[in-house]
């Protein structure tokens, strides 16, 4: 596994994206993070334990199926990991217990995070609860009204939901009062970041998290199939389910690695969130990355039909890798998403979130296109959370 090994280097650099700018009360937390994970993290008891975790409490591993009637519909063969059955329903579990280990090991009692649409509140709230920790979770009051299920979620685990009422009352300001409030408690709580965004040494760390869901792939494709696919693809909104992913296949040459980006409701900014597509490099978060932004170089607005997806930024891997050209970045839109949304539910008994029905979209298209190709994606989470906004805006899909 050589790429794995050469990337980021010690400074937390893929190329010339990553790094950590924090505040100078900030950069002594994060580099006790960073040498935490390096040392306890990498220790027996840490990966014993995860081990237990991901098998007796997550149910791991989920498992790869092959999607026979779209597939047959499509003209190609169509597999996907099966994250949605991951407990919580999404692959987000993966790094907060991950995340939740290394607080416990440092002999943190706390955990604190941000969330815009509350999925990342809720996979940390359910770590916190295994752990027997304190969650303190940050949330704009605009997400807070329009996320409800979520924040009933957050509270029924045991979490302190922070309204957050200044500024845009959104996921930015949330960012800014979990940092404020971590400062103070960082001897006895753990900041834990959402995906492979933010400073050093985070898009490592959950990277590194993530990777279980591309291992298991490889060697349970290897046995269903007997070679590896053509094509692996996933959803990439900070990055994290795709960065697992494609853990598995980097050093393989003859797979093709395919990150599916938002392209929304239209091209112009606003209108979507396809950062590779339309970003340049700039600087979020306290790190460096391609960036969608107004002319000032501030971080733009941003829209995706699915919550999950709608970040300006995305992960310093994904921009290093796209500029080295060793994945290909592809937009699909909020009406190929519904689409695939429709199609996955009804062909195959699976109610894919919105995030994940981007991969579904585009590997029915690589599929139309490449007709008999092999196609691996990862289905990052179940679309419960979903089925509302959904049959309430475009109904049940009769158009189709
Ligand atoms: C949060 C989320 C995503 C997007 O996050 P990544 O870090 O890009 O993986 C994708 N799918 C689901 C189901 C999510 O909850």
């Amino acid at each position: 596994m050589s790429y794995l090994k050469n990337f980021p280097n010690q400074e937390g650099y893929f190329g010339e994206f990553g790094g950590a700018f924090l505040p100078p009360e900030l950069e002594p937390h994060f580099e006790e993070i960073n040498q935490a994970y390096l040392t306890l993290g990498r220790s027996a008891d840490f990966l014993n334990e995860l081990k237990y975790i991901r098998k007796h409490y997550q149910g791991r591993p989920t498992p790869v199926y092959y999607a026979h009637n779209l597939s047959r519909e499509i003209g190609a063969h169509i597999y996907m990991k099966r994250e949605d059955l991951n407990h919580s329903g999404a692959h987000k579990l993966n790094h907060c217990m991950a995340e939740a280990l290394l607080a416990k090991h440092m002999g943190k009692t706390k955990l604190i995070a941000e969330t815009g649409a509350g999925q990342h509140g809720v996979a940390l709230a359910t770590a916190a609860a295994y752990f027997g920790m304190e969650c303190e979770i940050h949330m704009g009051e605009i997400d807070i009204a329009k996320e409800a299920p979520n924040v009933t979620r957050m509270k029924l685990l045991g979490a302190n939901v922070v309204p957050v009422s200044f500024g845009g009352r959104s996921l930015k300001e949330a960012v800014d009062s979990a940092f404020q409030s971590y400062v103070p408690q960082a001897d006895t709580a753990l900041f834990a970041i959402g995906s492979v965004v933010g400073p050093h040494p985070f898009p490592m760390m959950v990277r590194n998290f993530q990777s279980v869901v591309g291992y298991e792939s490889r060697e349970q494709f290897l046995e269903m199939v007997g070679e590896l696919p053509d094509q692996v693809g996933a959803c990439v909104g900070g990055g994290s389910n795709a960065m697992g992913m494609f853990a598995g296949f980097i050093d393989d040459e003859n797979v093709t690695l395919n990150g599916v980006e938002p392209l929304g409701k239209g091209t112009k900014l606003g209108e979507h969130s396809a950062t590779m597509t339309y970003g340049k490099p700039g600087m979020i978060h306290g790190f460096k990355c391609m960036l969608l932004s107004d002319e000032e170089g501030n971080p733009a607005p941003v829209h995706s039909i699915a919550s999950g997806l709608d970040y300006p930024g995305v992960g310093p891997e994904h921009s290093h890798l796209k500029m080295e050209g060793k994945v290909n970045y592809h937009g699909v839109t909020d009406k190929e998403t519904l689409d695939a949304f429709y199609k996955l539910s009804s062909k195959e008994g699976i109610i894919p979130a919105l995030e994940s029905s981007h991969a579904v979209a585009w590997a029915m298209k690589h599929g139309q296109e490449n007709p008999g190709s092999t196609i691996l994606i990862n289905l990052s989470g179940r679309g419960d959370k979903d089925i509302d906004y959904v049959t309430e805006n475009f109904g049940f899909g009769e158009n189709l």
